[in-house]
């Protein structure tokens, strides 16, 4: 699959891509968006279907969780509106990530490296301390991050662990120590990667026989800041040395600092002293921001804006959506495009409403549905067990409520299609399948359709809430 790059489908991507950074006006996004792209191997088509393969794993499921929908969108267009599909996937026989160039060492107390590389991901300039909004969700934490700046590798911040949810400001308060102690001391050994990137290094390493170097590399550190360590879970032997090397930087002073979606002890799979290990310094947690933190991050961001974003559409976004500032900061895009494509148009309410609609209908949708409730409510709706709406059994009264559900899943959740397979027990083809089944039914079934309501109306939703 992957030795068919051939040239059309190359420039496909490449004019899909300029379309796509064309429409982002923030630098901070376009850096981001940049950084992510970077890591693409290479491109190729099958029929309908593009598939990019990425240096890292975690460069995948990252493009896929951001980008894909907007970039498969401007491949659709250059395409003149053909369907297209479009799959990130790692690629395993690739090299690791990235290797830069080691700073000269200098300095007498960050002396001590002797590799001359060290593999780390980059930092975003971007991810400062004075572009991070303080507010009640995320002061301790701040504090924190500070504290380990004014004293790296001092007992009582170290390790640093910060959890929260997706989009909350982990990676970037964490990279805002970077870039902080970075400007410092040029001569401190930095490496910023995700747990994933160091598992994938890891793996590499063994394989080609050079995990001495590989220890020798990250037991030479100054500051180690490994992003989304939930990931540890995978492989015994990796924690194993993942546990030495914490050891080896804590017992020689380095500050090591931390990120993850959950707190260490709710940590799934890590052994029981590496999480006494994380919580051995300073835990602290990021949660959602309020309104006010909330506006004042919009403020934040909107001030490069060109034109300027009135401040009752900042307002309208700090109301409408909570969960994530990630998703707040998509919504301000779409806005400055719209306001930079007609500077003179009203943003009223109604406007902002409709422009922003999939982004508050997500809104609603990532706070009440996960799809263990929706196989009970619809199971129970059929008078059906949840076994057997996992099961593989083909009598019709257990296939329509089964279908059901993963329609509803696939309409009414954020929920991606492998994390819908699996929570079925099915593979993305039965998913799909049953999914178009339903929606096939429902154009001409309308006690379906009222089932179908009324199901969702135990949710709160109505057939309107669907998404796409
Ligand atoms: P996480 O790592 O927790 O998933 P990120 O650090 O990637 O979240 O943050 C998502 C986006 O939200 C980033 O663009 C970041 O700059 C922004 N962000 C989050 N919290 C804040 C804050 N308090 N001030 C400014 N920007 C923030
Ligand atoms: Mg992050």
């Amino acid at each position: 699959m992957n030795e068919t790059i051939d040239i059309t489908s190359k420039e496909m991507w490449e004019r899909a891509k300029e379309i796509y950074l064309s429409t982002l006006h923030s630098v901070e996004e376009k850096s981001q968006v940049d950084r992510y792209l970077s890591m693409i191997l290479s491109v190729s088509r099958k029929g309908d279907n593009f598939i990019v393969l990425t240096s890292n794993a975690y460069a995948a499921d990252y493009l896929k969780d951001n980008y894909s929908e907007r970039l498969r969108k401007c491949l659709e267009l250059v395409a003149d509106g053909e369907k297209i599909g479009l799959e990130f996937k790692y690629d395993e026989t690739a090299k690791p990530a990235i290797i830069m160039p080691h700073n000269q060492m200098g300095r007498q107390s960050y002396s001590n490296a002797t590799s001359t590389f060290i593999s780390t991901m980059p930092l975003n300039e971007e991810y400062t301390f004075e572009e991070f909004v303080r507010g009640p969700s995320n002061s301790w934490a701040l504090a924190a991050a500070q504290g380990v700046v004014s004293n790296p590798g001092k007992s009582g911040y170290n390790p640093l662990f910060i959890h929260g949810g997706t989009g909350l400001g982990k990676t970037h308060l964490m990279q805002a120590i970077g870039n902080e102690l970075k400007r410092r001391n040029a001569n401190m050994a930095i490496c910023y990667l995700t747990a994933e990137t160091f598992l994938n290094e890891y793996v590499n390493a063994l394989k080609n026989g050079q995990i001495e170097t590989f220890r020798n590399r990250y037991r030479t550190i100054d500051l180690l800041m490994v992003d989304d360590v939930q990931f540890l879970q995978k492989g015994k032997q990796f924690q194993e040395e993942f546990f030495n090397t914490f050891c080896a930087l804590w017992q020689a002073h380095k500050q090591i600092v931390m990120t993850s979606d959950v707190a260490p002890k709710n940590l799934p799979a890590v052994e029981e002293r590496l999480i006494s290990r994380f919580e051995g310094g300073m835990v602290q947690e990021i949660e959602s921001p309020n309104y006010e933190t909330r506006l004042a991050i919009l403020r934040k961001k909107s001030e490069s804006m060109k034109p300027a974003i009135p401040d009752y559409a900042l307002e309208f976004i700090a109301d409408t959506i909570k969960s994530h500032v990630r998703a707040m900061e998509g919504a301000l895009h779409r806005v400055s495009i719209f306001r930079s494509m007609d500077p003179t148009e009203n943003l009223t309410k109604e406007t902002l409403s409709k422009l922003l609609k999939d982004f508050i209908e997500k809104e609603q949708t990532l706070k009440k549905l996960n799809i263990e409730e929706i196989q009970a409510v619809v199971a129970k709706k059929y008078s059906v067990t949840i076994t057997q709406i996992l099961s593989a059994e083909r009598t019709q009264s257990i296939v329509t409520p089964r279908q059901l559900a993963m329609y509803i899943a696939r309409k009414f959740t954020t929920k991606s299609l492998p994390e819908i397979a699996k929570l079925f027990e099915k593979t993305h083809a039965t998913i799909i399948h049953g999914v178009k089944n339903i929606e096939k039914r429902l154009d001409v079934e309308s006690d379906l359709k009222a089932t179908l309501a009324e199901i969702l109306s135990e949710f709160g939703y109505n057939l309107s809430d669907k998404m796409d």
